[in-house]
């Protein structure tokens, strides 16, 4: 493994275990972590950002978006208990890493990005870099992705002003959405939604983070289309 990849493991596990407290756990899933180390995050940011793309924090990708920071990165994964079998909903494909964490913990991956540029060349990326088992949209995540509901896990990468209701319906029953939730540039919150068999949902409050916010112009609804 490269030094910088090992690095950002170790720094990954160290912040982990500084927030011990808030995730109530101490160190993530194994399976998280070796899904972090293989993607190579320096593909996944720009050019003149490669000497950066193992430190732990975000970069700017364009358009005004971020790719979020490793930590963030391997923490919501690791409270989505991804199983191979299992299918998942990413909402804001933004670069496409995140997307390729998931690739490797799932059957298959749903990313939506609002940004038609951003969402095409992440897929193509990502296409480049061998992953088959993700299918891309162009649209408006807020509504999720109803035609291959229900998902094991729904991942929203962008903090929305409150948990879209669309993202719990397409929940199965077992299954867990990982969402921040508050003010744009403010105080946010991840937050797990889990379902139980009988529908019913759960909801805890994670820790504070800063993303960008989730957009829900209903205009850019009209943009949805699959990519091939
Ligand atoms: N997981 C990404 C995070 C990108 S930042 C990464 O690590 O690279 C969040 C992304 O969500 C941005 O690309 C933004 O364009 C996208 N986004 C914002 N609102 C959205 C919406 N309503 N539907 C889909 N994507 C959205």
């Amino acid at each position: 493994m490269k030094k910088a990849v090992k690095r950002m493991l170790d720094t990954i596990e160290d912040e982990v275990h500084y927030t011990r407290s808030l995730i109530g756990k101490d160190a993530l899933d194994p399976r998280v972590m070796t899904a972090m180390g293989k993607v190579p995050r320096e593909q996944f940011v720009p050019p003149n950002l490669r000497p950066l793309a193992y430190d732990n924090g975000p970069l700017p990708i364009g358009h005004g978006q971020t790719i979020s920071q490793p930590y963030i990165v391997a923490l919501m994964t690791d409270l989505l208990q991804l199983q191979p079998e299992h299918a998942v909903l990413e909402v804001g494909t933004g670069s496409g890493y995140q997307t390729a964490v998931l690739a490797q913990l799932a059957r298959k991956v749903y990313t939506i990005e609002l940004v038609s540029e951003l969402g095409e060349d992440s897929a193509e990326r990502l296409r480049a870099l061998d992953y088959t088992n993700i299918e891309y949209r162009i649209g408006n995540g807020y509504a999720g992705w109803p035609e291959h509901a229900p998902y094991d896990g729904i991942i929203v990468t962008a903090a929305a002003a409150h948990i879209p209701p669309a993202l719990v319906e397409q929940l199965r029953p077992g299954g867990r959405l990982v969402i921040p939730v508050g003010l744009p540039y403010m105080h946010q919150e991840l937050m797990l939604v889990e379902k139980d068999a009988g529908g019913g949902t759960h909801t805890r409050d994670i820790l504070g983070v800063a993303f960008v916010p989730l957009r829900q112009e209903q205009d850019r609804r009209a943009d949805t289309s699959t990519l091939h």
